[in-house]
């Protein structure tokens, strides 16, 4: 293995193939393709009724072993992946690295990097752009219900207009969810009138912030309405990091746009003081926000280092939605990788997506919310692990930033590996439950020995795995994932056994305690009397039914992100459960959950800018 330049230095020796003979290459037609630039574009959603004949692709689910600050390269592999398996099948089916994230990194990157890092093609803005809208509207409503009498009320919501009063769609919709059997304004009783125009939401239960793609820690926490035009109506409120926002967990799950469009509306902002749920249909805006989001649907098209392609699409927050990319870039990749009538088997394609964090939450959310809600069934799992993560799983130091990395990381140590492997042990019989198929990649890094490297394999298939290949994608790009690629198509043939976790039907506390017991190794859960109010609420209000999205620290199997290995003897205890209702699901909180990053005393930003010639540099 060869010493590697750094990562902003191989993506810009490497021009790009234009994205519009990539979309050729891989089957698209012209008019399916909006592009962004050169090197960017969508893809029309049509596409999807064009190849509706076709058999899906294979379908490839890379996650990986509990997260350290140490690195272990799941964007990486997933992309030294796809560009190996591109190669392996030259002349044959398409092949696609999927993800929402981090751009990878050596000679597996998702190229332009300064393009995939910045904008991209404006999905987070869109998101935003909702997400506030949807906040102001709330707001805008409270202040006028507070400060308008009734009367006024009614016939300001339900104007004359051009000698007529009429009710917006939106409004038939929420008289016939109060049970008022009436289409025309003027037959209202003032009762009615009033129930209908009143949300009279609880400001105690508002659980809509708003968002911005900045890690301002000063937007945590704010008053609003201090401004003498809104006559005191201050509010206590926040703003979340965009990619935290419901809408885009909604633009990760929805199937098709009628189907975001029916989510966006079914988002719950508040609770009524009677103790209803208010969606943003109440408010009004559920047709507003799909607009804004129109565009945002249609999955992004790049490419790796290699020319392989690649949707870049959705990316909700791991830390309380689930952190997968879009189900509709899955689909169309699966249909242009997919078979037609006639096809020798190698036209077969594969399609590789990743599930953010270690595996006990990427890729358990993956199955349980993500596949169910797509009817798409994967037919392997990859779990990534590197030396260096499982040594300090069995017990090796903290890294210390700016200290150099403690000899365990740099040199051979069999003791301390073996005992992180039990890590990755109960992740691959963790993958097991779903009836998945698994390939442990060991993402190779300079310092591994042979013996370390053997040692992870000996692990992983005494757990279970099918397969487990050492792979050296960061350094030689696809060349390097080329005996991974083969275990991957290989464990592919055949049919998927994929099952769920559990059933819908359970009750909300039985749902979260599978996932506790069953993989992270818990005793059990232990609700605080907030979670169960919460529970009993949503219950009440019919959303039971929901898969849970559990919000945990992603650096130990437990709640706890000290206990590193496989931990066992604990119990989860969760403190509140959040409900995302157009999303469609429970979050469980597990813990302390930021979702508003901070800058640190030495951000990033301070290498960033243009060189002479007008190229961005310090990205990375
Ligand atoms: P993840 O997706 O698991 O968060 P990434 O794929 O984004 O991880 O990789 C994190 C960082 O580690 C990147 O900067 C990448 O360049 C680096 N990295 C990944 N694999 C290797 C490797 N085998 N050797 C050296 N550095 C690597």
């Amino acid at each position: 293995l060869a010493q590697v330049p750094s990562d902003i230095n191989i993506a810009m020796a490497q021009t790009p193939k234009r994205i519009v003979d990539l979309a050729v290459e891989i089957g698209l037609r012209p008019d399916e393709l909006e592009s962004y630039g050169k090197y960017k574009a969508k893809v029309e959603l049509s596409v999807l009724d064009r190849l509706s004949h076709r058999k899906d692709g294979k379908y490839v689910i890379v996650s990986g072993i509990t997260p350290t600050p140490l690195g272990e390269g799941k964007s990486t592999t997933t992309i030294g992946l796809a560009q190996a398996i591109g190669r392996t099948l030259p002349s044959q089916g398409p092949t696609f690295g999927i993800k929402g994230g981090a751009a990878g990194g050596g000679y597996s990157q998702v190229i332009p990097m300064d393009e995939f890092n910045l904008h991209l093609t404006g999905d987070i803005h869109a998101v935003t752009a909702a997400n506030n809208l949807l906040a102001a509207a709330l707001d805008a409503r409270m202040f006028h219900e507070a400060t308008t009498p009734n009367k006024a009320l009614y016939s300001r919501l339900v104007p004359v207009k051009k000698g007529v009063r009429k009710f917006a769609p939106l409004m038939l919709q929420r008289l016939k969810k109060l049970g008022i059997d009436k289409t025309n304004p003027d037959d209202l009783t003032p009762e009615e009138a009033n129930r209908f125009s009143r949300l009279d939401v609880d400001p105690e239960t508002i659980t809509w912030n708003r968002v911005i793609d900045v890690n301002d820690r000063h937007l945590r926490k704010i008053t609003i309405g201090q401004n003498d035009t809104e006559q005191g109506h201050t509010r206590t409120t926040g703003f979340d990091i965009s990619v935290a926002s419901e809408c885009m967990a909604v633009l990760a799950l929805s199937k098709d746009l009628a189907d975001m469009r029916e989510r966006l509306g079914n988002m719950v902002v508040a609770s009524s003081k009677s103790g209803d749920a208010i969606t943003a249909d109440d408010v009004g805006v559920g047709g507003a926000l799909t607009v804004l989001m129109k565009d945002a649907i249609k999955p992004n098209l790049m490419q790796t280092l290699e020319g392989t392609p690649v949707f870049v699409h959705a990316g909700p927050f791991a830390n309380i939605a689930h952190g997968n990319s879009s189900i509709l870039a899955d689909r169309v990749a699966l249909k242009l990788a997919g078979t037609e009538e006639g096809d020798g088997p190698e036209r077969q394609g594969f399609v590789l997506t990743e599930g953010g964090f270690g595996a006990d939450m990427g890729l358990e959310k993956f199955s349980n919310i993500k596949c169910r809600v797509s009817g798409l069934v994967p037919d392997a799992a990859v779990i990534v692990a590197t030396t260096r993560a499982l040594k300090m799983h069995g017990g090796g130091p903290e890294v210390v930033p700016g200290k150099p990395l403690h000899a365990t990381y740099l040199s051979e140590d069999l003791v301390t590996l073996k005992e992180g492997c039990k890590n990755l042990r109960r992740h691959v019989s963790n993958a097991r439950k779903f009836g998945l198929k698994v390939v442990v990649a060991i993402n190779r890094f300079l310092s591994d020995t042979e013996a370390e490297l053997e040692l992870i394999r000996s692990q992983a298939l005494e757990a279970g795995a099918d397969a487990a290949v050492v792979s050296s994608h960061w350094a030689e790009g696809g060349a390097g994932a080329k005996d991974l690629a083969q275990a991957v198509i290989s464990i592919c043939e055949g049919p998927s056994d994929f099952k769920f976790l559990y059933d819908l039907d359970r009750s909300i506390e039985d749902k979260i305690n599978t996932i506790a017991t069953a993989i992270y190794g818990a005793d059990g859960i232990e609700l605080s009397d907030l979670a169960r109010k919460q529970v009993e609420t949503y219950t009440k209000q019919g959303f039971a039914h929901l898969p849970i999205c559990v919000a945990k620290t992603q650096y130990s199997f437990s709640h706890n992100a000290s206990l590193k290995g496989a931990p066992s003897g604990f119990t989860i205890p969760i403190r509140s459960v959040r409900m995302y209702a157009g999303a469609g699901f429970l979050v469980p909180i597990c813990g302390d959950m930021q979702t508003m990053p901070g800058l640190g005393t030495r951000p990033g930003f301070w290498e960033v800018g243009l060189d002479e010639e007008g190229r961005v540099e310090g990205l990375f």
